[in-house]
């Protein structure tokens, strides 16, 4: 069967499995209320009033649509195909991340709950958590590893303004794995009346399925725009990949369009070294973590391996089991960028274009200088701008000299 034949859509199964991936592997404690979730997110997800509702937030808080820009400078300078960014970096709270929270927190006010809670690496789903529970007047706490806290000082402090309480998790490493192990616990034990806002398209079934449903309006938006634009559909589509989220959300629209390729890009850190980096489809292997079954970089007794990149938010040893199972199928190239091309391509925007994006997005521009150029002047290029780097400037600081 062709790679991008119908049923690309329709994944996954009804457990959660696209292939081989996904599914949902978790302690018994855990299986009611994610079953719960499963039978009252497919609900919502069919009731027009829901979809009506979320709509209304996402233009109405949240700021979308958001433009399809057409990046004049970055064009020329790179000589080849048209370029777009897809800004995300201009949502309310500076990144993608608040399409996913609205829509849980819709969710779980469905469901009744009145307190949310969440994982955050560098802070930035954290953010969009306390955010829209402040909006709606919900309790939320905040699951965030010791180390990240410390990295992440000033979004720890939005978070505590906006109501939230931030929880500092002190085991193991001290960082978004640790954060997530925290945050689940919590959840079993308080589910009655708290919801679990997990921040990617990662995690137990129906986290990565639903995750995606609510950022594929990132798509949606991009393909009726390029549409209007260029009265055609674009050749390629560039997204960073941490858990995931932002880039399926713009690449699952998009997925039956046969000419469309796509090319998600993880973080290359120093180098494709063990412990160096993130990239899971540079050497990770099949295995099970946090609810998942994926692609993860683990040594050869099953014991997680570190991960290192200069942007937090790529900065974890799975990925979403539907890009496992994209990339498996060949639907999907994976690639990377090191820190180093990165911080040069965070720069470079911000001086060709007035955009200074996240490092995590800064990614997705780093793989663009590099295809762009050898693409034709008739071929058009979609890169998602997940992000904002305002929080990355003290640290882009720290590295490079003006
Ligand atoms: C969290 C984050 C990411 C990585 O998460 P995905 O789920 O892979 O999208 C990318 N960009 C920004 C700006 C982020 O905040």
């Amino acid at each position: 069967m062709s790679p991008t034949a119908a049923p690309l859509t329709s994944v996954p199964d009804a457990q959660g499995h696209f292939g081989p991936y996904g599914g949902r592997y978790v302690p018994e404690t855990l299986m009611h209320p994610l079953q719960e979730l499963e039978g009252e997110y497919f609900r919502a997800q069919q009731d027009p009033e829901f979809q009506k509702e979320l709509d209304y937030y996402l233009r109405e808080f949240c700021g979308r649509p958001t433009p399809l820009y057409h990046a004049e400078r970055l064009t020329r300078e790179l000589g080849g195909a048209r370029i777009y960014l897809k800004r995300e970096d201009l949502l309310h709270t500076g990144a993608h991340k608040i399409n996913n929270a609205i829509g849980q927190v819709l969710l779980a006010r469905r469901m009744g709950k009145t307190r949310v809670i969440a994982e955050t690496g560098a802070g930035q789903h954290g953010v969009a958590t306390a955010t829209v529970a402040a909006m709606f007047g919900l309790k939320c706490v905040i699951y965030m590893g010791a180390v990240d806290c410390e990295r992440q000082a000033l979004n720890v402090y939005r978070m505590k303004m906006l109501g939230a309480e931030v929880v500092a998790v002190h085991a193991g490493q001290k960082t978004l794995k640790e954060a997530v192990s925290e945050a689940m616990r919590d959840w079993v034990t308080n589910v009655r009346h708290t919801h679990y806002i997990l921040g990617t398209a990662y995690g137990a079934h129906p986290y990565p399925v639903m995750v995606r449903n609510f950022h594929r309006v990132i798509g949606d938006e991009a393909r009726r725009q390029i549409l209007e634009k260029e009265k055609r559909l674009p050749d390629l589509l560039i997204a960073c990949v941490g858990g995931g989220s932002n880039a399926i959300g713009l690449f699952y629209p998009f997925l039956k369009d046969e000419s469309v390729r796509m090319l998600g890009v993880e973080a290359g850190g120093e180098g494709i070294t063990p412990e160096r980096h993130a990239a899971r489809f540079q050497g990770g292997s099949l295995g099970v973590l946090q609810g998942t079954r994926s692609y993860i970089l683990q040594d050869e007794w099953g014991q997680i391996q570190l991960t290192h990149s200069v942007s937090a938010g790529l900065d974890y040893a799975a990925v979403g089991p539907e890009h496992a199972w994209l990339h498996d199928q060949k639907r999907v190239e994976y690639t990377y960028a090191t820190d180093a091309q990165t911080l040069d391509a965070f720069i470079r925007l911000a001086r060709l274009e007035g955009i200074i994006p996240a490092l995590e997005s800064a990614h997705a521009v780093a793989a663009c200088f590099e295809r762009a150029p050898k693409m034709s002047k008739d071929s058009i290029v979609i890169v998602n701008i997940s992000g904002r780097g305002d929080k990355d400037v003290s640290q882009v600081a720290a590295k490079i000299t003006l």
